[in-house]
């Protein structure tokens, strides 16, 4: 037998996966790509979300149904307002400020009985639910997976290298007693070198209402596993530190962007995309190849027209070609007045600008495209890796400046842009952290000739290779997707 993408399926068992995202771009775009791929190896997937996001994810419902997989929506209704956000105020990247993140997080969790009352519903026919896929983000799914008796497995979004600094900070309680946010921290049990300045560690900076519930986030000991956006080759020695440590079984199933092989499947993940894709194929195909940098901050980052404005003249001064993301949280009239007083003429013959969502993979994935400016999201990341191309590291606020040393140190396929101090999400910036000649100097560093870009260029590529074999059959992040469907789905028949 073989699944819709021709690859043969696992005995699925009767597995049943319920996947809870939270509801933020970078977690549930690469749930949705999970969802794919479990429901691509056979497994049946409901997708749990809430209208407003229902209605961004229209075009990946419709691409699911036209390839037959056997993934379902459910909707349950998000109490925004009851928990003092606007009405349809659904995902992280539409609070404005990160003052209301404790509210969407509290929001998130009054999802518990609804959640409950699903899946109570599901276990009376079958499939039942064999297993629940829930981010790390929503503690409380933990809760009802005891309550009726399904296995849970977390999903943090990221990688081992960040997951293992996060948890190591957690349990010892690193931060606690470094007073000086420019102090380094140094990581006890980390297997590789890595110091950090206070400031750029993840959870040194919480929103109003956070630090409470930090603990209850990550007590990896609520949950079956963990399903990780990785795969074993990329990061081996950090991934085995992390399931040591947590003793936790870790299922590697990444790069999870990589079951979107049609170009139709990558455009229709998250927002609909604000450029003609056709025009921006046509734009790409006639650069030379490897010769365009691609700059995008991801869906969260918020930068400063200021600083904006310094990253174009570097852009400018660089006189390379480039697609630049300026998203809609940006400040688009401020940015916009200072474009049109002459820039985008300056740079017209070779400079694309992309005002809002960007088909991101459709762009990263084609040849024309020599580098990629990064804010270090793990998802921008991972679709980097995928892609075979190297970075330029420009981390703004949590995990981002981890991704950003795994980049440039371990794998060595990225150069830092030198980035001062933390961007912090949704929050008022005063200062320029990045000036227009660092950007210049990044983008020689990456691009031009010489034996150093060319050796990170190559290692980029061999990368991207080893990404691909992992979800080819028989690769390992291919063998643990249909190893987990056969566990869940006989766990599922075993309690019938
Ligand atoms: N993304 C996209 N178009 C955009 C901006 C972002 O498709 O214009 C996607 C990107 O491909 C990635 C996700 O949104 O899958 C962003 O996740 P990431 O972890 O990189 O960053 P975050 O937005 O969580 O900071």
């Amino acid at each position: 037998m073989a699944s819709a993408a021709g690859r043969p399926l696992a005995d699925n068992n009767g597995a049943h996966f319920v996947l809870v995202p939270l509801m933020a771009q970078g977690h549930a775009i690469p749930m949705a790509d999970m969802a794919r791929l479990l429901a691509d190896h056979g497994a049946q997937v409901s997708f749990v979300t809430t209208p407003a996001n229902a209605s961004r994810m229209s075009a990946f419902v419709a691409h699911a149904e036209a390839t037959g997989l056997a993934i379902r929506l459910v909707t349950l209704r998000f109490p925004a307002v009851d928990f003092g956000l606007p009405d349809g105020c659904e995902s992280a990247d539409m609070l404005g400020s990160k003052d209301l993140y404790g509210n969407f997080l509290d929001a998130c969790a009054a999802l518990r009985d609804p959640l409950a009352a699903f899946l109570r519903e599901e276990q009376r026919r079958p499939p039942a639910p064999s297993c629940i896929v829930s981010d790390a983000m929503h503690w409380w799914t933990a809760g009802v997976a005891r309550e009726l008796g399904i296995p849970r497995l977390s999903f943090n979004g990221n990688c081992g290298f960040a997951s293992l600094v996060r948890y190591i900070i957690i349990h010892g309680d690193l931060l606690e007693h470094v007073a000086d946010e420019d102090e380094l921290v140094r990581f006890p049990g980390f297997p590789t070198p890595l110091e950090l300045a206070k400031a750029k560690c993840p959870g040194s900076m919480y929103a109003p209402g956070l630090k409470e519930i930090r603990k209850k986030i990550y007590e990896e000991i609520r949950c079956a596993g963990v399903a990780m956006n990785s795969f074993h080759d990329l990061e081996p020695v950090h991934i085995e530190s992390f399931r040591r440590i947590t003793g936790k079984k870790v299922w590697t199933v990444g790069p999870m962007c990589l079951c979107n092989q049609e170009s139709s499947a990558m455009a229709a993940r998250g927002n609909k995309a604000s450029v003609d894709e056709a025009r921006c194929l046509r734009w790409l195909d006639s650069m030379k190849e490897g010769s365009v940098i691609f700059v995008s901050f991801g869906s969260l980052a918020c930068t400063e027209p200021q600083q904006l404005v310094e990253l174009g003249l570097g852009l400018e001064a660089s006189g390379k070609p480039f697609v630049w993301v300026i998203k809609a949280g940006d400040r688009l009239p401020q940015v916009e007045e200072w474009l049109a007083e002459g820039f985008e003429e300056r740079v017209k013959d070779r400079g694309m600008i992309i005002r809002g969502w960007a088909p991101q993979l459709v762009i990263l994935w084609h040849q024309a495209v020599g580098g990629f400016m990064t804010h270090c999201g793990w998802n921008s990341t991972i679709e980097c890796i995928c892609a075979g191309v190297p970075m330029i590291t420009w981390p703004h606020f949590g995990e981002q400046f981890v991704n950003e040393r795994l980049v440039v140190d371990v794998l060595k396929t990225g150069v830092e842009v030198g980035v001062g101090g933390v961007t912090q999400w949704a929050t008022e910036q005063k200062e320029v952290k990045v000036g227009r000649n660092a950007v210049r100097a990044a983008l020689s560093k990456l691009m031009d000739e010489g034996i150093v870009a060319e050796e990170m260029r190559m290692r980029a590529k061999e990368l991207g290779i080893k990404a691909r074999e992992a979800l080819a059959v028989g690769g390992s992040s291919h063998n643990n997707v249909n190893l987990l469907i056969q566990e869940m789905g006989n766990k599922a028949n075993a309690t019938d």
